[in-house]
């Protein structure tokens, strides 16, 4: 550990702290008073997303990819560095398939050297398609170890083993947090993600894409509601490991979502259907009683309310 001048100051990495969630997550752990040092290639990531923090005094950015070895001194890691949305990690999906494993060796390894705790954002996608529902976390998934989406399922499915081993045999201070579907400002315009998508249709008067019928499911957790998930799981007793699912659980059909963005933005567009992605899950809700119970966390925010915001952002960019 480094030694401080202040006990609850930390210095912090966070990898990926040019991304959507890991530009929250730096903001919030400044205005706590710590030290950030953000690592990210800028592959998903932007300069933009941290461009405020350009001249502040506790905040640092280094390019760097972390599938090679990083030598920093920190108190503690946020491993959030990957590609999140299909359209991105499959663009080179051997890349994604190495970001999330020796991305995770190498900040295992660095964790394992400082002896500090290490929190790895997972995500719901190790359920595959589930046959379980909702998702509890000794659900064991149901993944295509072969298809388009294997480079990131089974990739973060091989981080949590790298995670659970190192803390098996290096006794390292571990966190598994399995985020389901988040959305919020700062999203990617172009990543092909169902909010930002028809969003960005609504804002622009085109038609609303909705996949297969409209009916499958997902439930979207509004950004802040799961910064507060992540920090609280950083800070929750070593015992408390996870893997633990952070998402809101309340449900909805593409179809309803596709209404509430058009209420939000009060755009004309009509809905089209355009057929359904290989391998696409039907449903999708976390179980978050583990969350609830371990960390005291629930969403609070719904989604009417989350959209407000986002579609604000998205009013900003769109031309
Ligand atoms: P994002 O694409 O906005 O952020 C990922 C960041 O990682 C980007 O800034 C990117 O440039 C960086 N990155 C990618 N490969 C890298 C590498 N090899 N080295 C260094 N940096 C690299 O995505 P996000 O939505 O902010 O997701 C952040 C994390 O949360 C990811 O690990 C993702 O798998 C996980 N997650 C996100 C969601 C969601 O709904 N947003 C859901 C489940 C899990
Ligand atoms: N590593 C790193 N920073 C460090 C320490 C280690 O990036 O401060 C990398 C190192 O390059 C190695 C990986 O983490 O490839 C795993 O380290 P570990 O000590 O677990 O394994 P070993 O070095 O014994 O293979
Ligand atoms: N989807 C849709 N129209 C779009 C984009 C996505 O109907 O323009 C659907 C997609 O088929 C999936 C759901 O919305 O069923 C969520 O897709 P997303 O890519 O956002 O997330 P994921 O599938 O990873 O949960």
């Amino acid at each position: 550990m480094v030694a401080r001048l202040y006990d609850s100051r930390k210095k912090i990495l966070v990898t990926g702290g040019a991304g959507f969630l890991g530009s929250h997550l730096v903001d919030r752990l400044l205005q706590q008073g710590h030290e950030v040092l953000c690592a990210d290639n800028l592959f998903t990531g932007t300069k933009r997303n941290i461009e405020h923090l350009h001249s502040h005094a506790r905040f640092e950015f280094i390019r760097h990819d972390i599938t090679f070895p990083l030598f920093v001194e920190v108190d503690e890691i946020y491993n959030l560095a990957c590609p999140a949305s299909p359209i991105q990690y499959q663009h080179d999906p051997v890349q994604t398939t190495k970001t999330s494993v020796h991305g995770a060796i190498n900040m295992l390894g660095l964790a394992k050297r400082l002896k500090c705790r290490i929190l790895q954002a997972s995500t719901s996608e190790v359920y595959g398609d589930p046959a379980v529902h909702p998702q509890t976390e000794d659900y064991w998934g149901h993944v295509n170890p072969i298809g388009p989406r294997s480079c990131y399922d089974e990739g973060k499915r091989c981080a949590e083993t790298l995670f659970f081993d190192y803390h098996r045999q290096h006794a390292l201070q571990i966190k598994v947090a399995r985020i389901f579907n988040t959305y919020g400002p700062r999203m990617h315009m172009a990543d092909g993600r169902v909010v930002s998508n028809f969003i960005v249709q609504a804002l622009k008067g085109e038609p609303i894409t909705l996949y297969g019928d409209g009916n499958q499911t997902r439930s979207f957790c509004y950004v802040d509601d799961l910064i507060d998930g992540l920090v609280k799981l950083m800070e929750s007793p070593a015992s408390f490991t996870g893997p633990v699912n952070l998402g809101n659980p309340t449900e909805f059909t593409m179809r309803e979502l596709a209404q509430l963005v058009i209420a939000e933005t009060k755009s004309s567009s009509k809905f089209i259907t355009q057929p359904l992605p290989p391998d696409d899950p039907k449903q999708r809700k976390p179980d978050i009683s583990l969350a609830s119970k371990h960390l005291e966390w629930s969403p609070k925010i719904d989604l009417a309310k989350g959209l407000m915001p986002t579609v604000a952002f998205f009013r900003s960019i769109v031309g």
